[in-house]
């Protein structure tokens, strides 16, 4: 790898994750060479992207439109699956209403509007895109219905994601340096950004380029950075990814006068098997998490419910439950199922290495739940049991109203008495996905300081983008997101070098 060091490159991506590598098969499209940084060891690239299940977020007006990126749809029983539509309408609703009507405008815009046109242009280089039934839509009546947006996702998932953009990565002539750590950017006021130092096998490295792409993730893994950032307990939390973004990128733009920007107490976090490894393990990928709640009734420690389990679809609230259970004593809460929903569990909930317990009766149940007063859960049964609107009918696929009545909190959506045994329960506590803060971007991904003045040199695409995520964030936004910017990233990048050539 010493002779990639020695070569002259246009573009160094800091990165090598989804972003990372979107920004640099864009930045070769348009003309540019590219250097790839990777902290992490070949076998252990693509950061939090290598972890996802691949729900990929776009806007489509039907199943027209996704035939162009599935052809293989026609060949679907497509009488028996409702797409429906996820407008652009539909995607800025979603977005704005989850986050409190905070995100940045400009940005969502670019998101949204460029969506499927990113989505179509995944797949031309080698990105498999297939219906997310089961995940995103339940069979009913033989009828499976999407609720919400997600009808697609990426074969494979975020291993098959890395490896295909990897792959096209090498073909297209972009090298990777592995072990790679970034540390600081070059810059002078003159030439603005102009190179990135690092740490490679023990040596320091003072890497020259024409411009710079940061795709390098949030601060997730950095225990330190989230009990600054998001607050007290945060460290104690488990990781869902990578071991390796901590912040670094962020430091390295902030130190050079970048604008910190978005939700810097915020975070995606959601229900992780209690005892998952502090970090990811890339054989279980996002398999310990358990995003079923809706079917659930979640109890604390003092065997007390303590959130709307059916306040919403699980997309749209899923990247709260981490949080609330945070707060819960212990920091632990238990999932509690009965037969009648079993089947609708998804595959994270058929995993070998689960801290789930069964049981015949409730009162039998209650002890095995390690942790929770016994006496106390056996009563919230009885009175959740007892609340319920069983008159009307239950429904997966739609937020059908069956509710809970009279509780101090009442379940919205989807209760259904707990009454069919063997009941199974499921340990659970916060795992966190990636942090919302980052730096300030134009709408051509293009660092900003204060002022909307942009560092010349310096673009920054994927997690490390401020202004897209506040309180809440609805699945399969990151890698759309990711994709998205990234793209723009490198083509700007390339831009910007070419500009330097005319210059001369
Ligand atoms: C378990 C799990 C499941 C998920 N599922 C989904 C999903 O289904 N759909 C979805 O849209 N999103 C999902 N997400 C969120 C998604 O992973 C992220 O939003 C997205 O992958 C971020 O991409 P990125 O390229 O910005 O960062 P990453 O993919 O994290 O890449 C960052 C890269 O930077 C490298 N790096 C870090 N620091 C340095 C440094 N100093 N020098 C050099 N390299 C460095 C890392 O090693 C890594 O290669 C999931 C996340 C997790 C953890």
């Amino acid at each position: 790898m010493t002779d990639v060091v020695g070569k002259e490159v246009d573009i160094i991506v800091v990165g090598a994750g989804n972003a990372a590598t979107c920004a640099a098969l864009s930045a070769v499209e348009n003309g540019a060479s590219v250097l790839m940084l990777e902290t992490a060891l070949k076998d252990s690239r693509g950061g939090n992207s290598a972890f996802t299940g691949g729900a990929f977020r776009f806007s489509y007006n039907g199943v027209d439109d996704l035939m162009e990126l599935c052809p293989s749809l026609a060949d679907e029983d497509l009488d028996n699956i409702d797409f429906g539509t996820y407008t652009h309408d539909q995607y800025y609703d979603d977005i704005f209403r989850m986050t409190q009507y905070r995100s940045d405008a400009d940005l969502i815009e670019v998101l949204v509007t460029n969506s499927f046109d990113t989505a179509k242009w995944m797949t031309t280089h080698g990105i498999d895109l297939i219906p997310a039934t089961g995940r995103q839509a339940f069979k009913v009546d033989g009828k499976f219905k999407f609720w919400g947006g997600l009808a697609l996702r990426i074969n494979g998932g975020g291993e098959q994601l890395v490896q295909t953009l990897h792959d096209k990565a090498e073909k297209a002539g972009i090298d990777v340096l592995y072990e790679a750590t970034a540390t600081d950017l070059l810059y002078d006021e003159d030439r603005g950004v102009h190179g990135v130092r690092c740490r490679h096998k023990g040596k320091v490295l003072n890497l020259d380029s024409k411009a710079v792409v940061l795709a390098c993730g949030g601060f997730e893994s950095n225990q330190e950075m989230r009990a600054r950032y998001l607050g007290p307990g945060w460290d104690l939390a488990k990781v869902r990814g990578t071991e390796y973004n901590n912040g670094e990128g962020l430091t390295m733009a902030l130190d050079i006068g970048a604008m910190p920007y978005g939700h810097w107490s915020g975070c995606h976090a959601v229900a992780w098997d209690l005892n998952a490894p502090a970090y990811g393990d890339l054989d279980i990928g996002d398999q310990f998490q358990k995003h079923n709640v809706p079917f659930s009734i979640v109890v604390n420690a003092n065997g007390e419910r303590f959130r709307d389990e059916g306040e919403d679809f699980h997309s749209y609230c899923y990247a709260r439950y981490g949080g609330e259970i945070l707060q819960q004593p212990g920091m632990f809460a238990w999932q509690i199922f009965d037969q009648k929903v079993t089947h609708l569990l998804r595959s994270e909930y058929h995993i070998r290495r689960i801290t789930k317990v069964t049981a015949n009766t409730i009162e039998e149940l209650a002890p095995k739940l390690e942790g929770v007063n016994a006496d106390r859960f056996i009563q919230t049964v009885k009175d959740f049991n007892a609340s319920i609107r069983t008159d009307i009918p239950f429904d997966p696929n739609v937020h059908d109203g069956r509710c809970t009545e009279g509780l101090a909190i009442n379940k919205s959506n989807w209760a259904n008495p707990l009454d069919t045994p063997p009941f199974e329960a499921y340990a659970v506590t916060a795992g966190v996905t990636f942090t919302f803060g980052g730096i300030k971007v134009s709408t051509k991904a293009e660092v900003e300081r204060t002022g909307k003045r942009a560092i010349p040199g310096l673009y920054a695409a994927g997690e490390m983008v401020g202004g897209l995520y506040f309180h809440n964030y609805a699945s399969g936004t990151g890698l759309m997101a990711g994709a998205t910017f990234g793209r723009i990233a490198g083509r700007e990048a390339a831009d910007h070098v070419k500009m330097l050539g005319q210059a001369r």
